[in-house]
């Protein structure tokens, strides 16, 4: 390594709390700093500055990221009644990723980060799953009845002009429930086209399942706006990049992803994604090694883990302890941004970095160096638990063998 890489367009940088933000400044003096001119513009998202400027510098990260296309984001606390006490708040901050989510009218896709010492429960399982939730409506947005006896639930709408169209959910003859739930055509299609940019920027074939022969109206929607999307913009993109958009059942998609070999984007309603995701992530392995990036429609993608803060480990440290806390999926929230950058660009060493950098995160915990959430989990015979730090300066001397 002579010369560091040089950057031509910034990152968004948005730092972020407690133990990730320890770490952040870790991964960027020990990986990132040496070799590549970093060039970011920096947004402190730590709560102590939303609450300073009142959420504002989360928004102009937003923004920013709308303008740079690419940005990189710490994990951050969502405000809560006992945050409010601790770090003495003026109001309960809203959540910054639901802030920036909303900016970018993203969807967001977390894929698991895939070593080969760890095995996934399912043992068909080779390459990673990407969940892709869409972010809004259904039972997110629901309004809830709990029907105290006898009376009649109607579904009513109102049209601008006054018209009313009425029709009869159910005559309850004691008590019971109901729920009411939308999705607008505008956020599904924003949604799908977010699925279809993705699947060919990762060259991996989407699926994308819903219950619409129970659902006849509310899912088939869904499926319409996809598939009338698809033909009319992406066939012969898709047909050209040699992937498939696939559409099934939700059920038969289950049963299909347990025989696959993975490496493909699936892609959820809002329920189903929270779902999913947590059932992907935990046969994988483990949340440390979950990464997340949110893909807008119009093309800007942010890049983060997809853990949070890691609070516990935060409140030892701060007792002078030394944490054994995962790095990996904030190192590639990083590799993400760079690869993406340098992509955008045309800086093919930025790039490159970025597969070295992972494939330098990945070698290590493979030779049995790893922190303490993967011990259990690793199928290496000798290990070694490390603290952080130590794990990082690991992933540097693998990194400067391939640099
Ligand atoms: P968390 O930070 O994800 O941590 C939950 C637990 O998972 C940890 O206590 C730890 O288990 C384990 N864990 C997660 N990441 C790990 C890592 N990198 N290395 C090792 N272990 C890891 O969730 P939380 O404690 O529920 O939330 C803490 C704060 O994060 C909250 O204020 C929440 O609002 C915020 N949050 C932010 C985001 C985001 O910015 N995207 C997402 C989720 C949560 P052990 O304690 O057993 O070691
Ligand atoms: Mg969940």
């Amino acid at each position: 390594m002579t010369e560091k890489i040089k950057m031509l367009n910034p990152l968004v940088e948005m730092d972020g709390d407690e133990m990730t933000r320890i770490i952040w400044q870790m991964i960027k003096d020990i990986l990132l700093v040496p070799y590549i001119e970093l060039k970011t513009e920096y947004y402190d998202l730590g709560l102590e500055q939303r609450n300073r400027t009142e959420d504002k510098v989360t928004e102009e990260a937003a923004w920013a990221i709308k303008k740079h296309r690419v940005g990189v984001k710490c994990a951050t606390i969502t405000a809560n009644a006992d945050r409010v006490k601790e770090y003495n708040l003026k109001q309960m901050w809203k959540s910054p990723n639901g802030t920036i989510r909303a900016i970018l009218d993203g969807t967001v896709f977390r894929a698991p980060i895939v070593v080969d010492s760890i095995k996934p429960v399912v043992k068909t399982w080779k390459k990673p799953i990407t969940i892709a939730r869409h972010a809004y409506g259904d039972v997110y947005r629901n309004v809830e009845y709990k029907v105290p006896g006898r009376g009649k639930a109607e579904l009513v709408f109102t049209g601008e002009n006054g018209e009313t169209v009425r029709q009869t959910i159910h005559d309850f003859a004691g008590a019971g429930v109901i729920l009411g739930m939308h999705n607008t055509a505008d956020s599904i299609t924003s949604f799908a086209r977010a699925c279809f940019n993705y699947a060919l920027d990762q060259r991996q074939d989407l699926w994308f399942a819903t219950k619409d022969t129970i659902s006849k109206q509310y899912d088939h929607t869904f499926k319409d706006i996809f598939q009338q999307l698809y033909d009319s913009e992406y066939k012969a993109k898709f047909a050209a990049a040699n992937i498939e958009y696939f559409y099934t059942l939700i059920d038969d998609a289950v049963a299909r992803i347990m025989r696959s070999e993975g490496g493909v984007i699936w892609a959820c309603k809002n329920y189903d994604g929270d779902v999913m995701s947590d059932m992907v992530s935990s046969a994988f392995g483990s949340l440390a090694m979950m990464t997340s990036v949110l893909v807008s429609p119009d093309g800007c993608y942010e890049y983060e883990a997809a853990h949070g803060t890691v609070q516990r480990h935060y409140y030892k440290y701060l007792k002078g302890e030394q944490t054994s806390t995962n790095p990996v999926a904030t190192v590639f929230a990083w590799s993400g941004a760079l690869r993406k950058r340098g992509e955008i660009d045309g800086i093919t060493a930025l790039a490159d970095f970025a597969a070295k950098l992972e494939k330098a995160s990945i070698r290590t915990i493979d030779a049995g160096i790893m922190t303490a959430d993967l011990a259990g989990l690793s199928a290496v015979s000798e290990k070694r638990v490390v603290h952080t730090e130590e794990f990082l300066r690991e992933v540097n001397e693998r990194l400067v063998k391939l640099l």
